[in-house]
């Protein structure tokens, strides 16, 4: 469906779903209280052996050793380092996928915890501290005990469910390079058929533990990395006249990208964020440079808005060179589609956030700028994308360190609301329509 179409249907879709509810499933709760010690210990182990992205040898071990206790047979080495694993249940019905990311950050953590990662690593030729920042041990925790959950009920399940643990979410190792959900999707990680659904979660800072965030259609960004070469002419900087100023024509072509944005694009349904996060040019006061170089981000929610900007800042940047007698070159890579969470699956995936936690616990998000991967997942199936509060009570979510701070300290009780999530919506789809081969 175009995305407009689904923006469509997602508003048509907010007032509708209220009034669906799915029952509390009191095995899915009663799985995530058994085994929330030992997420718990998951988690912390987990929290103080970070690994880079396609580094997660360690972590995708410890999950491959945990699936094949449970009787699965895993699926490991997949780009490079994802696992999957498929549980069959006793009955047929449908295929569902549920996904955790796997990678730590290149930061040094500070939180003072006594499981603080100490690890260190090289990124990208420097050297650096590596921490679950963002919290990807928690995803990898709660998969990991709604994996053991199911196992334990697949005599009454109906379908199969698809584990996937993948690395790499944060971005490639080095630029350019395919990475993470793309490059899992590349090498098979849903060979063993399609599956009709997937379910992936974050946790997040922004929202208390017991809530959940969630909204249909358009969730998370697009995010592309761009990069803008403007080619003068050097000369000394007392004559300018002499040769072609490449920083001034670099700011022009910034400041009129903003005004691009803010009088020429619609940003009422689909907003647009274009921000340079590097402007680097010259040695010296008095020397006109050859070059600048202009490097930064452009987050979109609707594919078709993203193609008109990037062919808008490419007009914008070649006219203002051409004027000034300069050259520019705009190149554009991207690291991740927008999450889209599917309508028709958003739909029935509500109630049963609702009935995991409580429908005055789930709150509708707002878009986020931030992108997430998950969205190369979610263009290939059916997707749905939720947010696991971490915040405890008493806290205030606006004021406590955010994914990717140092000092990011999630609680940890988010494991068993995440599990009891993950669960009550992965029965509850397998108890849907069986799918249709
Ligand atoms: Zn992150
Ligand atoms: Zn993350």
């Amino acid at each position: 469906m175009p995305v407009r179409a689904r923006l469509f249907a997602a508003l048509l879709l907010s007032a509708a779903v209220s009034a669906a509810l799915a029952a509390p499933r009191p095995e899915a709760e009663a799985a995530a209280r058994t085994l929330q010690p030992r997420a718990v210990e998951w988690r912390r182990d987990l929290h103080a052996h970070p690994e880079l992205g396609n580094q997660e040898t360690r972590t995708a071990a410890k999950v491959a050793e945990h699936l094949r206790a449970l009787g699965l047979e895993p699926r490991t080495g997949i780009g490079p380092t994802g696992v999957v694993a498929v549980l069959k249940g006793a009955r047929p019905g449908p295929r569902i996928a549920l996904r955790a990311d796997m990678d730590a950050l290149p930061v040094t953590e500070q939180t003072g915890l006594p499981f603080a990662s100490t690890a260190t690593a090289t990124y990208r030729g420097q050297p650096v501290g590596v921490m679950h920042a963002c919290g990807h041990d928690m995803h990898v925790a709660i998969l990991m005990g709604v994996a053991e959950a199911l196992a334990g009920m697949r005599d009454e399940l109906a379908g199969e469910v698809v584990f996937v643990f993948q690395p790499a979410e944060e971005g490639p190792p080095e630029p350019g390079e395919t990475f993470g959900a793309r490059r899992m999707l590349d090498e098979g990680a849903f060979a063993g058929g399609e599956p009709d659904a997937i379910l992936g979660l974050h946790v997040w800072a922004g929202l208390h533990t017991g809530q959940i965030g969630f909204r249909s259609g358009p969730s998370l960004a697009s995010a592309d990395e761009w990069s803008l070469t403007v080619t003068g002419r050097q000369t000394h900087g007392s004559r300018p006249w002499d040769g072609v100023d490449p920083i001034t024509v670099g700011a022009q072509i910034l400041l009129a990208t903003q005004s691009m944005i803010a009088r020429q694009v619609n940003i009422v349904n689909a907003p647009v964020v274009l921000t340079a996060g590097q402007f680097q040019s010259g040695v010296r006061f008095n020397i006109i440079p050859d070059d600048a170089r202009l490097v930064g981000t452009l987050r979109t929610y609707d594919p078709a808005v993203r193609e008109d900007v990037i062919a808008r800042f490419e007009r914008i940047a070649t006219d203002y060179a051409h004027a000034a007698g300069a050259s520019a070159e705009l190149q554009v890579v991207n690291n991740a589609p927008a999450t889209i969470n599917d309508p028709e699956l958003a739909r029935r995936v509500l109630p049963s956030l609702q009935a995991a936690v409580g429908a005055e616990h789930v709150v509708e998000m707002p878009l986020q700028t931030i992108a997430e991967d998950f969205s190369q997942f979610a263009n290939a199936v059916p997707g749905a994308y939720f947010f696991v509060g971490t915040t405890p009570q008493g806290r205030d979510p606006a004021t406590m360190p955010i994914n990717h701070s140092p000092h990011y300290a999630p609680d940890e009780a988010a494991l068993e609301i995440g599990m009891r999530a993950m669960l009550q919506a992965a029965l509850d789809l397998l108890d849907g329509e069986p799918r249709r081969e």
